[in-house]
């Protein structure tokens, strides 16, 4: 199947045609459809190089409402390098969609820039869950518009000991909200999120 086939929309077509994405990789085949399709819930065993940032990345961009200037998707992740090469590859693909904000936000970095940014207003917040909670106390970033929330690496947030923060931050995010999870391996502390959070998932292994 082609990315159009799989329902990705023309403006991102144009930009990852232009990044040589000729084809759609097996995660992105499974994962793609299905969020344009249906909110509901995911669990991707899958690892790094296989093509899940743009797996979650084009559905996440192709729901946003620019007009809103609302955080509307949350993705989690463990490091500031996969943060912002999240957020470096989100740029990308939305490259033809006007005014579409992706913040990264990530410890050991000036919080008062990432205040600013999330005052001017976003629509997809990239961040490592620490700074992400530390925003949330000093009152600088609702997710109360959140719809979409996406974990990656999982089971490496949960090795850096991130599991209370993550819980805190979902704790503020509306119950309506889909999630999809990202992992390499599924331990026990996966298992307890994905029951605590999820909705008779999908499950993938690629
Ligand atoms: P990821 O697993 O998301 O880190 O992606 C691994 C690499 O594959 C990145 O360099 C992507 O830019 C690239 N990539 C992702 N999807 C495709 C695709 N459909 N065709 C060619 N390259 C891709």
């Amino acid at each position: 199947k082609t990315f159009e086939e799989l329902g990705v929309a023309a403006p991102i077509l144009k930009a990852i045609q232009e990044m040589g994405y000729e084809s759609p990789m097996p995660v992105q085949e499974e994962v793609i459809p299905f969020l344009l399709g249906e909110d509901n819930d995911v669990i991707a065993l899958a690892q790094t190089g296989t093509g899940k940032t743009a797996a979650f990345g084009l559905p996440i961009l192709q729901k946003i409402n620019v007009s809103e200037y609302q955080p509307q998707a949350l993705i989690l992740c463990p490091t500031r390098e996969l943060c912002l090469q999240i957020a470096g590859d989100l740029n990308d693909y939305s490259k033809y969609i006007d005014n579409l904000k992706v913040l990264p936000v990530y410890g050991g970095s000036s919080i008062e820039s990432q205040i600013k940014a999330l005052k001017r207003g976003v629509h997809i917040i990239v961040a490592t869950p620490g700074r992400l909670l530390d925003l949330m106390n000093r009152k600088t970033v609702d997710l109360g518009t959140v719809r979409s929330v996406i974990m990656d690496e999982a089971d490496e947030m949960l090795n850096m000991g991130f599991t209370d923060s993550i819980n805190a931050i979902l704790a503020e995010v509306p119950a309506s909200r889909n999630m999809l999870l990202f992992s390499a391996t599924m331990p026990q502390g996966i298992a307890s999120i994905t029951k605590k959070y999820m909705h008779n998932p999908k499950e993938i292994v690629i």
